[in-house]
C-alpha cells in the first residue's frame, strides 16, 4: 500500500535552479480560501459535527473489544455484561454508519454548492483584473490555473471532512485508550509520533519545492498547448505540427527530470515514517505489554484492547502520513498557482465585477494636456510625449505616423486600458480619467476576434442594454452586415467559430461596426479599422464607416493614408510626439512628415 501510493506522485517534479522557489511558503492561497469559508461558519460546524461524532463511534470500539473478551474470560463468564458490550459494540457500528451518512448528506447539500462557487469567485478575480494584468500573462496558463486552484480546493476540503477529521478523533482516541491501559504505552506512542512529525517535516520540505517547480513546468505546458491549439491556424498554415509537438515533448522531458528527483524525496520520506511505525513503535509497544501482561500487570482484556487499538492505529497512521504529504504538495501547487494570478496576497474576495453604467457624456470638447507615457515594464522608454491637443465635439481627427510611433498606445489611453500617470484629459473642461472617459467610447479595432457564440450574441456584446433581435438586425444593416449574415446557414443564430475564424476579416470587421452603431457612444476610436481588408470589403467597411461616424467625435488610426484626407484634422505622430497638424492639404503644403509619408506611399501604403 505505502509503495502505492508513494508511486502515485506522479506530479512530483523539477530542479532546484529558480530561487523563486525556495522562498519562503506563506499560504496565500490556502489563507485565501479560509478566508473565503469563514463566512460559512455555521455550515462548516454542522458537517464538521457530524463527521466528529461519526468518527467517535467508530474510535471507542477497541474499548468494548476488551471489555467483552475481559467479560467472556472469566470463570463462569459474565454473560449479562457480556450482552450489554455486544450490544455496545453494535450501537457502535450502526451509529457510526448512520452518523456518517448524515455527514455527507449535509456535506453535499451545504458545502458542495459552496466549493464549486470558488472557481466563480476567482474567475472574478482575475477578469477583473485591468489591461496590463492581461498583457503580461499567458492567458493559457490562467485559465489552467484558475481550475486547479478551485478543483485543489475542493479536494482539500473532502479531504479534511473525510480524512483529517477521522484521524484526529482516532489519534485522540488511541492515546486516551492507551493512557487508560498504562501510561508507559502512551509515551512510547507520543513520543514516536513526535520523531515522525520531525522525519517528516525534513523529508517533505524537499518535496514541496520540487512541486512548486512541477507546477509551474506542468501548468507552463499546459498553457503552451492551449495557446498552440487556439492558433491553429498558423500551425496548420505553416505545418509546423511536428515543431510543436517537439516543443511539447521537451517541456515533458523538463517534467519527467523533475518527477525522478522528487521520486527520491518520496521514497526517503515513506522509508523514515515506515522506519518508526515498523521498527520502532510496533515492537516496542507490543513486546512490553505482553511482558505486563505475563507479569500480572495488565488483564486479557487490556491486552486485547490493547492489540486492537494497535491495529486501529496502524491503518490511522498510514493514513495520516499518506494525506499530510499529500496536503503539502497540493499546496505547493496551489501557491504556485495563487502566486502567479495574483501575487503573494491574501484575496479578500471583494472583487464584484460591476455592470458598466452609462458614462458621462461629451458638451464639447476633449483635450489632452501634455500627455507622457510609459509601459509599466519599460519605465525607461517614453512612449508617448507632451502629446497636448484639443478635439471638438463632433470632429473627425485622424492620426497618422510610421509604425512604432505610439499611435495604438494612444488609443489605449482613451480606451482606459492604462491610467496617465503624466499629464491630463479634460472633457468639457473638467479633468476626467481613463477609466470614466472610455465608457464614451466605442472601438473598432484592426482584426476583431469574435467569441465562439452565435453572430447575434457577438454583436449585442457591444452593450449592457437589453436589445430586440430588430435593434441588432438594424445595426448590422447599418454595418453592412445584413447582406451576408442572413446568407450563411441559421443567419444570426450561427455560431461563428472560435476567434470568429469562419468569418472573414472583412465580415469580422463589419460584425464589429455594428457592435459600435449598437453600442452607440459619443467618441469612436478606429485602429486601422480598414487596413487588413482587401478592397472590396474596404469600401463596404469604409461606407459603414461614414455612416457610423456622422454624429460622433471620431479618432480615426490609419496607415492607409488615402482613407484619411477627408478627416478634418490630421495629427502627425513621430516617436511618442506630435510633429504637425493641420488637414490633408495644409499639411501637403507645409511638405513635413506628413508630405514625406504621401509622397513615399506606394500603393497608398506608407513606406517602411
Ligand atoms: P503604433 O501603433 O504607432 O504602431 P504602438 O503604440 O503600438 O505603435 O507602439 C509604440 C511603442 O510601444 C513600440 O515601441 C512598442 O514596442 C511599444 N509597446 C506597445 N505595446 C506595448 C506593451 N504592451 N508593453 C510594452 N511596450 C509596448
Amino acid at each position: 500500500m505505502v509503495c502505492m501510493r508513494a508511486c502515485g506522485h506522479a506530479s512530483l517534479v523539477g530542479s532546484l535552479k529558480s530561487k523563486k522557489y525556495a522562498a519562503k511558503n506563506t499560504r496565500y492561497s490556502i489563507r485565501s480560501f479560509v478566508s473565503y469559508l469563514s463566512n460559512y461558519k455555521l455550515r462548516m460546524f454542522i458537517v464538521a459535527a457530524l463527521f466528529v461524532a461519526a468518527n467517535v463511534f467508530l474510535a471507542i470500539i477497541p474499548i468494548f473489544i476488551g471489555k467483552l473478551v475481559g467479560a467472556l474470560a472469566t470463570t463462569p463468564p459474565q454473560t449479562s455484561n457480556a450482552i450489554i458490550y455486544v450490544w455496545a459494540l453494535i450501537v457502535c457500528s450502526s451509529g457510526h454508519d448512520i452518523l456518517w451518512r448524515s455527514a455527507e448528506i449535509a456535506y453535499m447539500k451545504l458545502l458542495n454548492p459552496l466549493l464549486y462557487s470558488y472557481e466563480n469567485i476567482l474567475f472574478s478575480e482575475v477578469i477583473s483584473k485591468p489591461y496590463p494584468y492581461f498583457v503580461d500573462k499567458f492567458t493559457g496558463k490562467l485559465a489552467s490555473y484558475v481550475s486547479t486552484i478551485s478543483q485543489e480546493m475542493r479536494g482539500l476540503a473532502e479531504t479534511f471532512f473525510y480524512n483529517y477529521i477521522s484521524q484526529a478523533v482516532n489519534l485522540l482516541a488511541i492515546i486516551f485508550i492507551l493512557s487508560s491501559i498504562n501510561w508507559q504505552t502512551s509515551i512510547i506512542f507520543i513520543s514516536g509520533i513526535i520523531l515522525m512529525a520531525i522525519a517528516g517535516k525534513f523529508t517533505i520540505g524537499n518535496s514541496i519545492k520540487y512541486e512548486r517547480i512541477a507546477a509551474d513546468v506542468v501548468s507552463t505546458k499546459n498553457g503552451k498547448i492551449i495557446d498552440i491549439i487556439g492558433n491553429f491556424i498558423s500551425v496548420k498554415a505553416f505545418h509546423k505540427e511536428f515543431q510543436e509537438l517537439q516543443s511539447i515533448r521537451l517541456e515533458q522531458t523538463k517534467t519527467i527530470k523533475a518527477a525522478n528527483q522528487s521520486f527520491a524525496w518520496s521514497i526517503f520520506f515513506w522509508g523514515s515514517m515506515s522506519f518508526f511505525v515498523r521498527h520502532l513503535i510496533w515492537p516496542i509497544t507490543i513486546a512490553f505489554n505482553v511482558h505486563m501482561f505475563l507479569n500480572g500487570q495488565i488483564s486479557i482484556g487490556q491486552l486485547t484492547t490493547l492489540l486492537a487499538t494497535i491495529l486501529l492505529f496502524s491503518s490511522t497512521i498510514w493514513d495520516i502520513i499518506w494525506q499530510f504529504s499529500q496536503l503539502n504538495l497540493k499546496l505547493a501547487r496551489v501557491e504556485e498557482a495563487h502566486t502567479y494570478l495574483f501575487g503573494a496576497v491574501k484575496l479578500k474576495h471583494s472583487s464584484e465585477v460591476a455592470r458598466r453604467v452609462a458614462g458621462p457624456i461629451i458638451e464639447q470638447s476633449l483635450t489632452l494636456n501634455n500627455l507622457s507615457f510609459n509601459y509599466p515594464d519599460k519605465a525607461d522608454t517614453t512612449v508617448l510625449k507632451d502629446i497636448s491637443i484639443v478635439i471638438q465635439k463632433g470632429e473627425k481627427i485622424g492620426v497618422v505616423g510610421k509604425s512604432g510611433s505610439g499611435k495604438s498606445t494612444l488609443a489605449k489611453l482613451l480606451l482606459g486600458y492604462y491610467p496617465v500617470a503624466n499629464g491630463s484629459i479634460e472633457l468639457d473642461g473638467q479633468t476626467i480619467d481613463t477609466q470614466s472617459l472610455s465608457q464614451l467610447v466605442s472601438y473598432v479595432p484592426q482584426d476583431t476576434s469574435l467569441f465562439h457564440r452565435s453572430v447575434s450574441e457577438n454583436i449585442a456584446y457591444a452593450t449592457s442594454r437589453d436589445v430586440e433581435h430588430s435593434d441588432i438586425v438594424h445595426a448590422a444593416t447599418q454595418a453592412n452586415a445584413d447582406e451576408f449574415i442572413v446568407n450563411i446557414a441559421d443567419g444570426y443564430d450561427a455560431l461563428v467559430g472560435e476567434r470568429g475564424v469562419k468569418l472573414s476579416a472583412g465580415q469580422r470587421q463589419r460584425i464589429s461596426i455594428a457592435r459600435a452603431f449598437l453600442d452607440d457612444k459619443p467618441i469612436l476610436i478606429l485602429d486601422e479599422a480598414t487596413s487588413a481588408l482587401d478592397s472590396e470589403s474596404e469600401v463596404l467597411v469604409q461606407e459603414a464607416l461614414e455612416l457610423l461616424w456622422e454624429d460622433k467625435t471620431v479618432i480615426a488610426i490609419a496607415h492607409r493614408l488615402s482613407t484619411l484626407r477627408h478627416m478634418d484634422r490630421i495629427i502627425v505622430i513621430d516617436n511618442g510626439h506630435i510633429s504637425e497638424q493641420g488637414s490633408h492639404n495644409e499639411l501637403l503644403k507645409n511638405k513635413g512628415l506628413y508630405a514625406k509619408l504621401w509622397l513615399h506611399q506606394s500603393g497608398g501604403f506608407i513606406e517602411e
